[in-house]
């Protein structure tokens, strides 16, 4: 019996967990579920998984959710709460890192030192502090599975010949705007940018799919992940989302993983890698006709790939600054505050400014990452023939 700790447990992620916690309970387990302000939602798995803890990050909802709670179900609101049960967990346990955005990295770096399997879906953790979670993990054992679904193919196609790598392929959707203009790009609404093609997930990662920061932001998480050098990481547009990635090795030989966009599949790996169980994710149907298309990324329409390789090769805190600047530009476009394409020259911008550090301790990405949330919030658009900031 695994036991399994669910961070961000009300999101798609989260959600899609309890799917597979549910298909195989003699093998799973849910002992702590954490979520931010869902009150119903967390109620609802509550019902369905009986966890032993829940954490809820702010305290209203927390209170709201002690009203009613079934007896033996502690409920927690302060961060020590968080990070003591997590501390305390068997080894063994997994850890479904799955809440969005910079808020998931203290948790993650607390299963991290407990030394327990973590199960990672929350790639801004390792964007924004790759080399203090990839260096705590190997002091404390602790091993990061994948379950972003083209690293979690990597991690399948390079199976047991990590030595025999060339080069790593990550494959794109494209987003709902491949094809268009650079010039049609600031007008496109947020209503648009959130119709994904082929993945339904939360706001966030939705929108970094349509400006491909989600792609760019892969490619860094790739690098920690497999210890792979950028220039030996590439990107592919394959607009089907079939082919979740591809592995080029030595030889010229290509290993792919393929499957229906069913999120169902990488989560229930990485809780059992390398072990497989059935799942009931959908199938490809062969029997029916159809192509898959593959063409490279327009980088001059969409330019966060080159920003996320040029802060890769900054190193040091620019990638945590990269991050920052993105959480913020993407909260105020769907806010109605700025551009799509806004989110671009905010981030590039703030990037421009940010003053040179080459530390990665948690006191200097924290700075790193408040400093970056700033100049991010007084960021202005240039408008033309009108002053700029
Ligand atoms: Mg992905």
């Amino acid at each position: 019996m695994q036991d399994v700790i669910i961070l961000g447990a009300t999101g798609s992620v989260g959600r899609q967990t309890r799917d597979v916690i549910a298909a195989h309970p003699d093998r799973f387990r849910a002992v702590g579920l954490a979520a931010r302000r869902d009150v119903g939602g967390m109620q609802e798995l509550i019902r369905e998984l009986h966890p032993s803890w829940v954490y809820m990050a702010d305290p209203g909802p927390a209170a709201e959710l002690r009203e009613d709670i079934p007896a033996g179900v502690d409920v927690g609101a302060d961060a020590e709460f968080l990070a003591e049960r997590i501390g305390e967990a068997s080894a063994g346990t997994a850890v479904v890192a799955a809440m969005a955005g910079f808020a998931g990295l203290v948790p993650t770096l607390a299963a991290v030192r407990r030394g327990l399997r973590v199960c990672l879906a929350n790639k801004e953790t390792l964007v924004a502090a790759g080399a203090l979670v990839c260096e705590t993990a190997r002091r404390h054992g602790a091993s990061l599975v994948p379950v972003d679904s083209e690293h979690s193919a990597l991690m399948q196609a390079i199976g047991t010949e990590r030595a025999h790598v060339a080069h790593l392929w990550i494959t794109c959707s494209g987003g709902p705007f491949r094809g268009f203009a650079a010039s049609a790009l600031d007008g496109v609404t947020a209503e648009q940018a959130l119709r994904h093609p082929t993945w339904r997930m939360g706001q966030k990662i939705t929108v970094d799919s349509a400006t491909l920061m989600n792609k760019g932001l892969e490619v860094l998480e790739a690098a920690w992940l497999f210890e792979m050098p950028l220039e030996r990481i590439g990107v592919v547009v394959h607009p089907e989302s079939i082919v979740h990635s591809m592995v080029e090795m030595e030889d010229g030989a290509v290993m792919a993983e393929l499957s229906e966009t069913d999120m169902r599949i990488a989560i229930q790996l990485a809780l059992t890698w390398p072990e497989r169980l059935p799942s009931p994710a959908r199938r490809i149907d062969w029997a029916e006709r159809r192509a898959w298309h593959f063409e490279p990324p327009d980088e001059a329409v969409f330019p966060a790939l080159r920003l996320c390789r040029e802060a890769g090769m900054a190193g040091g805190t620019a990638p945590t600054v990269l991050n920052a600047a993105n959480e913020e530009a993407v909260a105020r476009f769907l806010g109605g505050d700025i551009r799509f394409s806004d989110i671009w020259r905010l981030t590039e911008t703030v990037l421009e400014r940010m003053p040179a550090q080459s530390g990665t301790t948690l006191p200097e990405i924290m700075e790193a990452d408040g400093w970056a949330r700033r100049e991010a919030a007084r960021w202005r658009p240039v408008t033309v023939g009108g002053p700029s900031c």
